[in-house]
């Protein structure tokens, strides 16, 4: 199969902006690529608004993605 999508961004050891994730403290990248910054993933980021979530799922309007990698 050819697939004209670019490689993985693994060749630009510059221009990378890492936080501290505020749930877990590891880096994050914070960058347009990372679409839960300043949090390093959906499951930090959910952390943070686990009431907000919680509300939303009693609702049950909008589930949330199942974002599998
Ligand atoms: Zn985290």
């Amino acid at each position: 199969m050819s697939d004209p999508s670019p490689p993985p961004a693994a060749s630009s050891p510059a221009k990378k902006r890492m936080v501290p994730c505020p749930n877990c403290r590891a880096p994050a990248l914070f960058s347009p690529a990372n679409p839960y910054r300043p949090f390093c993933s959906a499951r930090c980021q959910g952390h943070d608004f686990g009431a907000w979530a919680n509300e939303a799922y009693r609702v049950g309007a909008n589930p949330p993605p199942d974002d599998k990698e």
